[in-house]
């Protein structure tokens, strides 16, 4: 096990609940954060709550690990992107060539604000759910641009300082394997029943692989890993 606590980037979604249950899994203190910044999806931030008292009461090995909870409201990040994700407007491919739910440099910013939260709790280690595989073409998730960062935040704090990025070359069918691998049936029930990842904030529609519209962008990447996955268990020399 790790010595030294992590921060986790924490937005109830399926991803970063993967990665918090990493993080518990490998270090002995670990705190979350999550951002408010306008997002339509704002029902995530209900559910982190939901989420991390779930993980508490279903891994008692993991509940004494698990520190406390911060949020970081960022509304001007909403302002200044006029982008799907906090604007009431189809979700798209733009001219740019990248889906309009893309927020300009929003895992920069996170990453910054989550370091210098670490710093101040004295936690050396930063998990974040990006990853290049499913990353729909956004270039802050690159581990070229998260290598760059992390160099520069432990420059710009004068400490050794890393980003964990245990998703980065997993694609979706792969973290639902890795919620298996982590914490069996128990935690996969979990992510399905509790995480959020839905665009559009949608939690009336009861799906396979868990709660959304199951038409945006997130909502496929999550069914098609759950689709992918499951057959992949159905017929493992595949
Ligand atoms: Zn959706």
């Amino acid at each position: 096990m790790s010595t030294g606590g992590a921060l986790v980037l924490f937005s109830g979604g399926q991803d970063s609940t993967v990665c918090l249950a990493w993080a518990l899994d490998r270090y002995p203190h670990v705190e979350t954060l999550g951002f408010s910044y306008g997002q339509r999806h704002a029902v995530e931030l209900t559910q982190r709550h939901v989420v991390r008292d779930a993980l508490r009461e279903s891994f008692p090995s993991w509940a004494p690990r698990l520190g406390p909870d911060h949020e970081i409201a960022l509304p001007e990040l909403g302002r200044i992107s006029e982008t799907a994700l906090t604007r009431e407007t189809e979700i798209e491919m733009t001219k740019a060539g990248l889906p309009s739910t893309f927020v300009p440099g929003r895992n920069l910013l996170f990453l910054i604000y989550a370091a210098a939260l670490a710093y101040r709790r004295g936690l050396t280690t930063l998990v974040a759910g990006v990853c290049e595989t499913d990353y729909s073409g956004y270039p802050d998730c690159r581990n070229d641009t998260i290598r760059a960062q992390e160099q520069a935040i432990a420059l710009g704090l004068d400490k050794p300082f890393r980003i964990e990025t245990p998703l980065m070359y997993v694609d979706k069918a792969g973290t639902w394997a890795m919620a298996e691998t982590l914490g069996g049936a128990a935690l996969v029930d979990l992510v399905r029943e509790k995480t959020h990842t839905c665009y559009l904030g949608d939690r009336t529609h009861r799906h396979d692989w868990g709660w959304g519209c199951g038409t945006c962008p997130a909502c496929e990447l999550r069914a098609r890993g759950w689709e992918i996955w499951n057959a992949a268990k159905a017929h493992p020399s595949r």
